[in-house]
C-alpha cells in the first residue's frame, strides 16, 4: 500500500503522539507513533513534536471587501450602518485592484495562519451587481487546493431600500453562491416581514441555507431572531440558517432570552460572533447549554469597516475568551471549539475533528497543548490542506 504522506510524531490534543497516514486528501489512519503499518512506503514529514490541530474554519469574512494589499487606507468614520454603508460604496469606485486581487491576497494570508475554509459574504447590490461573485467565485476556483470557499449572497445595502436587489439574489444564487444573506430585516429595511419574506422565498426556491446579519439589538433583535426561527421551521430549514452577531442576545432579560434560546435551539439556528469590543455579545456557555450551536469568524479584515482585522482565527478565539472571561484550559478549548468543530459543522464539513474519514487539513504548532496555542497564537504554522504541506507565508 502507498498512502500521499506520512506525518510522523505528532502531539495530539490528548497529550500522545502519533502518526497519521493520508490518502486521497483524507485522513485514513492515526496511529501511536511507532506503530503504523510498517509496508506502507509514502513520503513522510516528521512532525518533531508539534501540536497537530484540526484546519481553522473561518465561519465569516468577507473576501469581496478587504483593502489587504493596498497601502493602508484611513478609516472613513460612519456612526450608523447605513453611513458606513454609503462610505464604503464610495470608496470601493476608486480601488486601484481588483476584488478578485485583493481576495485572492486575503485568501493566501488566511491559508498561512492555518485556515482551510472560510464562508465568504459576498455584497449583492445594484451597483455592484454580480460582480463581487463572479470574482469569489473565480477564487473559489483558483484556490481550490487550499481554501474551501462557500459563498453567501449578502444584500449590503438592504433589499426592499435598493429595489432590484431582490432579483439580483436570485440571480446570485443561479450563478453559484451557497447561501442566502439578509442584513437588519428592521434596522436598514424598516420591514421585517418584507426582509424576511424575500430572503427565505429565495432560499426556499434554490433549496440554500441563510446566513444573516443582525446588528439590531435588544427586543427589537430577539423579536427579529424569534421571526427567522419561525420561517425557518416553517420552512423545513432546520440546522442550514444562521445568524451572525445578535448583539441583542447579550442583552435580553432571562425571560426574554430564555424563550428566544428556546425557539433557537428547537429550529437549530447557529450563531456566529466575532467577539465583538463596543457592543453585547451572544453569551457563548449560556447559549450552548439552551442547545444552540455558536461559532466565530474574523468578519471584516481591513476594509472599509474596520481598519483592524488581521484573520488570525487562534487570535480570534482568544479574544472570545477575553470577552467571555474564559481562562481555564477546558475554556480555552471551548473557544478552540468555535474556530475549528464548530465552523466545520456550520459549513456543512462534518464534525471538524481529526480522525480517520476526515479531510487532511491540519495545522503543525509549537505548543504543548490547545489551551496553549489559543494562549501563546504561535506565529510559526505549518498548514497542510488535502494531505499537502502548503508553501507560504503570510501578509506582514
Ligand atoms: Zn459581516
Amino acid at each position: 500500500m502507498r498512502a500521499d504522506l506520512i506525518l510522523t510524531n505528532a502531539l495530539l490534543a490528548d497529550g500522545t503522539h502519533a502518526d497519521v497516514t493520508v490518502s486521497n486528501g483524507v485522513i485514513a489512519a492515526i496511529s501511536t507513533t511507532g506503530a503504523s503499518d510498517g509496508s506502507i512506503t509514502s513520503p513522510r514529514h516528521d512532525a518533531g513534536g508539534a501540536l497537530l490541530l484540526p484546519g481553522l474554519v473561518d465561519g465569516h469574512v468577507h473576501l469581496d471587501k478587504t483593502l489587504i494589499g493596498l497601502p493602508f487606507i484611513p478609516h472613513i468614520p460612519g456612526g450608523t450602518v447605513a453611513s458606513r454603508i454609503e462610505a464604503e460604496k464610495s470608496l470601493r469606485r476608486s480601488l486601484p485592484m481588483t476584488i478578485e486581487e485583493r481576495g485572492g491576497r486575503l485568501v493566501e494570508h488566511l491559508s498561512a495562519l492555518g485556515t482551510v475554509a472560510v464562508r465568504s459574504h459576498v455584497d449583492i447590490d445594484t451597483e455592484v451587481g454580480l460582480e463581487g461573485l463572479e470574482a469569489v467565485l473565480s477564487l473559489k476556483a483558483k484556490y481550490s487546493a487550499r481554501m474551501d470557499i462557500q459563498i453567501v449572497a449578502f444584500p449590503q445595502s438592504g433589499i426592499l431600500r435598493d429595489p432590484g436587489t431582490a432579483d439580483l439574489l436570485d440571480a446570485a444564487m443561479s450563478a453559484g453562491a451557497d447561501l442566502v444573506g439578509g442584513l437588519d430585516p428592521a434596522g436598514i429595511d424598516g420591514d421585517v416581514s418584507g426582509h424576511l419574506d424575500v430572503v427565505f422565498g429565495v432560499a426556499a426556491k434554490h433549496g440554500a441555507g441563510v446566513d444573516l446579519h443582525l446588528h439590531d439589538g435588544g427586543a427589537l433583535g430577539a423579536f427579529e431572531l424569534r421571526q427567522i426561527a419561525e420561517r425557518t421551521l416553517a420552512l423545513g430549514l432546520a440546522g442550514k440558517v444562521a445568524v451572525s452577531h445578535a448583539f441583542c442576545l447579550g442583552a435580553l432579560d432571562d425571560s426574554d432570552f430564555g424563550r428566544t434560546a428556546e425557539l433557537l435551539a428547537r429550529a437549530d439556528i447557529s450563531i456566529m460572533t466575532t467577539a465583538p469590543g463596543p457592543v453585547p455579545m451572544p453569551p457563548v456557555k449560556r447559549l450552548r447549554a439552551a442547545g444552540v450551536q455558536v461559532f466565530s469568524g474574523s468578519d471584516n479584515i481591513r476594509d472599509a469597516w474596520s481598519p483592524f482585522g488581521n484573520g488570525d482565527l487562534l487570535e480570534r478565539a482568544g479574544i472570545v475568551c477575553d470577552r467571555q472571561d474564559f481562562r481555564s484550559d477546558e475554556d480555552l478549548e471551548l473557544a478552540f471549539s468555535l474556530v475549528t468543530e464548530a465552523p466545520s459543522r456550520v459549513l456543512g464539513r462534518g464534525n471538524g475533528r481529526l480522525e480517520p474519514g476526515a479531510p487532511a487539513d491540519f495545522v503543525l504548532v509549537p505548543s504543548g497543548s490547545v489551551a496553549e496555542a489559543v494562549a501563546s497564537r504561535p506565529r510559526s504554522r505549518t498548514v497542510f490542506k488535502h494531505g499537502v504541506l502548503l508553501d507560504q507565508s503570510p501578509l506582514a
